[in-house]
């Protein structure tokens, strides 16, 4: 089904307000497995709205109006759209007597525009609003659905909950479910062309999104039956990974980190840090995860070159000849929290998150991850674009991605 979202209100044209209902019910519309084409917002104006009607109403399948539902002479969404569908305007007793209910539950009269609000497209069928005294209705005609509700989202959600949602759920039948593909190591546009094929695909379909610091692919199915489209969705995914392989590190909601802690608990082993650019974030990121305290046993953040030698035990001559943001620096780093936290794995990060204290030879976004285990030291260089805070959470996955790439048996380069 294809629908579309007429908002109407002038004070959304003034950008008095931002149109947080299309937002909603577009969101809520996707998961039924409609499929959105258009959004208009249109001012308080009969003639206008006309055009809008007509426009939508040879494209689209649904169409939902919001707002303009009040009882003062600029609001006109149900007026205009019974007299752009040739339908007379009927009162309808019950809504009627629920304006008078409201009122007499707010202890005030209601005055006669009140009594404008019951009165509805012919053969509509009325949606209660148990929050306001504007009721909505559904007008089926020419094998069109116009649907009505209110402007204040406090009205809209709950009649969209109640009423509209399982009025639209027996027409399509149908649901469309989502998977998210998290993807570190190559960027948005490799990804585009790696998957390019799959991106023209209509059921299920891929898209691409950027996510900070690393890319995100959403498989899209929809369908009637649940099964099915789980099986679309896996099918996809499958392909995804013939195709990305290990750079693939989580799927939906799950985080790097998480990746990480439960690959150590897996494996029963434990990761100690040692930090200088990332000020700790790494600690933070681990330490975000429930059951860290079983795999992450020590974390320091070195800031000085001082601490870096007294605490961590990085040597004088390493910070004198290299400096602080180094190959060395982060190998030894990496090798001494391990030792120090008697643990299986020692982390490092080192650099220059900015945006001051670059140098031609070490620019702003330089970093250096160091990873030690009781075999080898490896260390990585990284170039990291963006400003401090991004260059700081980039470090930290880069970090991450290291452990888990090594707990896979991936190579790391
Ligand atoms: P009322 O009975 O309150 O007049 P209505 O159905 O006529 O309701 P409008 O007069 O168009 O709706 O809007 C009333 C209020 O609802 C607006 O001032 C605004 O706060 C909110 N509103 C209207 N449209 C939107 C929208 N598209 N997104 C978010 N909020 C909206």
């Amino acid at each position: 089904m294809r629908g579309e979202i007429i908002s109407v209100g002038t004070e959304l044209l003034l950008g008095q307000i931002l149109n947080t209902n299309a937002k909603y019910l577009s969101e809520k519309l996707a998961l039924l497995g409609i499929d959105i084409y258009f959004h208009t917002n249109v001012g308080d104006n009969e003639e206008r709205l006309k055009e809008c009607l007509n426009i939508a109403f040879n494209r689209s399948d649904l169409i939902i109006t919001t707002g303009g539902l009040g009882p003062t002479v600029d609001d006109i969404t149900k007026e205009t759209v019974a007299s752009f569908l040739g339908l007379p305007l009927v009162e309808n007793i019950e809504a009627k007597e629920e304006i008078i209910r409201f009122f007499e539950k707010i202890g005030q009269t209601p005055t006669m525009n009140n009594f404008k609000q019951a009165f509805f497209p012919e053969g509509a069928k009325i949606l209660p609003n148990k929050n306001g005294t504007a009721p909505g209705c559904i007008i089926e005609k020419d094998n069109k659905i116009i649907i009505i509700l209110p402007g204040p989202p406090s009205e809209l959600i709950p009649m969209f909950e109640e009423s509209v949602y399982p009025y639209l759920k027996s027409k399509t039948n149908e649901t469309i479910k989502s998977r998210v593909i998290k993807i570190f190591g190559l960027g948005e546009s490799k990804v585009e062309e790696m998957v390019k094929p799959l991106l023209f695909n209509s059921n299920p379909t891929v898209a691409p999104l950027v996510g900070d610091g690393y890319v995100t692919l959403r498989i899209t199915a929809k369908g009637h039956d649940d099964k099915e489209i789980l099986e679309m969705i896996e099918d996809m995914e499958s392909r995804i990974r013939g195709i990305i392989g290990d750079y693939i590190y989580a799927v939906d909601e799950e985080e790097m980190e998480e990746v990480v802690i439960k690959l150590l608990q897996k494996n029963k082993l434990t990761l100690a840090v040692s930090e200088s650019c990332t000020g700790g974030l790494l600690a933070k990121k681990i330490t975000d995860v429930s059951g860290a305290s079983k795999v992450f046993n020590l974390g320091v953040v070195s800031y000085s070159n001082e601490a870096k030698e007294n605490i961590l035990g990085v040597r004088k001559s390493t910070l004198e000849s290299y400096g602080a943001v180094s190959h060395e620096t982060a190998k030894e780093m990496a090798e001494n929290i391990r030792k120090l936290a008697n643990a299986d794995f020692g982390l490092s990060t080192t650099g220059i998150a900015g945006p001051t204290g670059g140098t031609p030879e070490k620019p702003v976004g330089l970093v250096y991850v160091g990873f030690a285990t009781n075999e080898k030291v490896y260390v990585k260089k990284l170039m990291l674009s963006g400003d401090r805070s991004k260059i700081r959470t980039r470090t930290v996955l880069h970090a991450l991605d290291i452990v888990r790439r090594y707990l896979l048996g991936i190579k790391i380069d």
